[in-house]
């Protein structure tokens, strides 16, 4: 019986390490790929109204019964898409200048956000409805 006991409170103190939580983000801005070949739409200079979900892990507060307030995540996020990402032309980014594909925007902005934010697990970028990547960290 102990050792059944052990076993389902190791069970739920992995259940409860496993927990997720995401905040999403929008933002307008323009981007121009110059390294595709020519004729394809995306080296054009073009918009897109992109979608972000910041990501965070870790351990439930036991008493709160969450990760963290999500409204943590935006106080540390929501400047950086204000001042940096919303209604810009993505190629005039530091970082960003030579390919800003979503893949490269959801890296930088996991360098923005990783040193100020350690629990963050994935930045997804989406630029389109059906289009979009989520980038882990290494
Ligand atoms: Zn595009």
């Amino acid at each position: 019986m102990e050792v059944e006991s052990a076993n389902t409170q190791i069970y739920w103190d992995r259940l409860i390490m496993a927990v997720e939580i995401w905040k999403g983000f929008s933002f307008e801005a323009a981007h121009q790929l110059k390294n595709v070949e020519e004729g394809h739409k995306c080296r054009r200079l073009h918009g897109h109204s992109f979608r972000v979900r910041i990501y965070v892990t870790g351990d439930l507060d036991p008493d709160k019964g969450w990760v963290m307030d999500f409204a943590e995540i935006e106080r540390v996020f929501q400047p950086i898409l204000h001042d940096s990402l919303d209604h810009r032309l993505l190629n005039d980014i530091p970082g960003l200048e030579d390919n800003p594909t979503s893949e490269n925007v959801s890296i930088w902005i996991w360098r923005q956000l990783k040193p100020i934010l350690p629990a963050l697990s994935a930045v997804e970028v989406r630029e389109t409805c059906t289009s979009g990547c989520t980038y882990r960290g290494k």
